[in-house]
């Protein structure tokens, strides 16, 4: 398959005519080809939606939620499509594909469609005026995208910008670009107004950062790692853009002495190896009450023991492949360093040769890692891969402590059965989302995003809004 550049509604061959190889990371084969675009072509989006931005800013908030609703149809009724495409890039099961990947790409659509519906205007009373807010687009953004959950973070972003009247030109990771391509030929399908919506494939450090750096694209929404995330704001600080960084986390469960033990080593288990461990939210730091330690540390070892890595096509595969063996030898590194730093491996820790078709795909052994010390680097750096370190404390005011000994701040997950309790506590973790006996559990309408180095900004239900357009407050001095 060859995938194209789609921009001003067409698809359209990179301007130099070189391409990259796209893999599946399961079967270790390539099944695309993706473009491997120049600023030259980013030259050509940022002037197609420049074109398009007069035209699509006119439409009404209630034409443009119209177009959200068409989009989130079309998409929805390719979803078995979407979670197909998006397991074959990624190596994540099918069955975890189609249950958060391609409904939640149908859901943004249609949760900003509704949230936008219900936006009232701000106003606020003098004694002698009145303010009101209204909202303009911002102009044309830049929406920046990893490779962990493709459509989801790309439709996360696109769908609050294009109702605000915005127009995009977007870029995927080079290592996932089915979706995205998906997307585009559904836009095409319903004849969804051209240049609005631009994308173009190719490398980070060249495509990725002509948009940050050209001067007609007003926003940039960047999700990915926070090495990227300083280039990316050292290039968009000077320019004045608005800025959105959604970026890495190495987020701690903790378990109280008082916790329902069975409920929380399942929920710590799901935190710490959904996707392979590879969603910014996953819980890599256990912290567990001294107390409870040996109790809950079977039964947590018990539970990732029952996990089955496997075929990402069978659907009783619960973790597929990382995202490519290069990623895998990163994560491979630092379980070595860890056995270095005296960790003992409680269970995984190796490279698995699975049967054909996936014999020299990119699987390992989901991982858990004791007797490491909390300032390891295993234990402070994001590995994004399938391990956790487990640690003890002895106090509640160790936990916090111990929580907050990391240079990220977006996630964490408490598990207690005195609700006062876990609430004191996770309100002092310097961390943007904290859930109390659940993980990942998410209204969209809530912020989110992080602190310290997970990131600038929020995103979700206003915040996206309030992102994705201009605020003008308007007093109007009464007679
Ligand atoms: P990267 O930072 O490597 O890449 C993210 C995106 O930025 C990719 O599209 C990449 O392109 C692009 N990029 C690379 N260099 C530049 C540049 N100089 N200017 C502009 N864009 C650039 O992240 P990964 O793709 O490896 O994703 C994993 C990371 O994403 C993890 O750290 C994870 O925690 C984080 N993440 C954060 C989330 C959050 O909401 N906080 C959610 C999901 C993931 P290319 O692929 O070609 O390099």
């Amino acid at each position: 398959m060859q995938i194209e550049n789609y921009i001003d509604g067409k698809f359209v061959p990179p301007l130099h005519g070189s391409y990259l190889k796209n893999s599946n990371p399961a079967e270790n084969t390539v099944i695309a080809t993706i473009p491997n675009s120049t600023v030259d072509d980013v030259e050509m989006a940022v002037t197609s939606a420049n074109n398009a931005r007069v035209v699509w800013s006119a439409y009404t908030l209630e034409e443009r939620i119209g177009w959200l609703r068409k989009i989130a149809t079309a998409l929805d009724s390719r979803k078995s499509e979407v979670a197909m495409l998006e397991s074959v890039d990624t190596g994540k099961p099918i069955k975890l594909a189609e249950r958060v990947d391609a409904s939640r790409s149908v859901r943004n659509f249609n949760f900003f469609a509704d949230h936008a519906e219900n936006l009232t205007q701000l106003r606020y009373e003098m004694s002698d005026a009145t303010n009101y807010v209204i909202r303009k687009p911002v102009g044309v953004v830049g929406l920046i995208t990893p490779w962990n959950l493709p459509l989801y973070l790309l439709t996360w972003k696109i769908a609050p910008a294009l109702v605000m009247g915005n127009t995009i030109v977007a870029k995927p990771s080079e290592l996932t670009p089915m979706t995205a391509n998906l997307l585009c030929e559904i836009l095409a399908s319903i004849n969804f107004p051209r240049g609005v919506i631009n994308i173009v494939h190719g490398l980070g450090n060249e495509v990725g950062q002509a948009i940050v750096e050209h001067p007609d694209v007003k926003a940039i929404s960047f999700t990915g790692g926070t090495a990227t995330g300083k280039i990316v704001a050292a290039t968009a600080a000077p320019l004045f853009k608005k800025l959105s960084l959604e970026l890495g986390g190495k987020n701690a469960t903790i378990i109280l002495d008082d916790a329902d033990l069975s409920a929380a080593a399942k929920g710590a288990a799901r935190a710490a190896f959904t996707n392979s461990g590879q969603v910014c939210l996953c819980g890599s730091r256990i912290l567990v009450a001294d107390k409870v330690y040996d109790e809950f540390v079977d039964l947590l070892v018990a539970e990732v023991k029952n996990m089955t890595v496997g075929n990402p096509k069978l659907a009783n595969t619960d973790i597929g492949s990382v995202i490519s063996q290069d990623h895998m030898e990163k994560v491979l590194s630092y379980i070595e360093l860890a056995i270095n730093e005296n960790g003992r491996l409680l269970t995984g820790g190796e490279p698995l040769s699975l049967p054909e078709p996936n014999s020299t795909g990119a699987f390992m052994s989901p991982t858990l890692i004791s007797e490491i010390a909390i300032d390891s680097r295993c234990a402070t750096e994001e590995i994004f891969g399938p391990v956790a370190t487990i640690h003890r404390f002895d106090s509640d005011k160790q936990a916090i402590e111990m929580a907050n000994q990391t240079e990220y701040g977006l996630a964490g997950s408490v598990w207690t059965t005195d609700i006062p309790r876990g609430k004191a506590l996770a309100e002092q973790i310097e961390s943007g989302i904290l859930w109390i006996n659940t993980w990942l559990h998410r209204d969209l309408r809530t912020p989110f995003g992080g602190v310290k180095n997970s990131g600038l900004g929020r995103e979700g239900g206003d915040w996206s809004l309030n992102f994705f357009s201009e605020l003008t407050n308007i007093c109007v001095k009464d007679d």
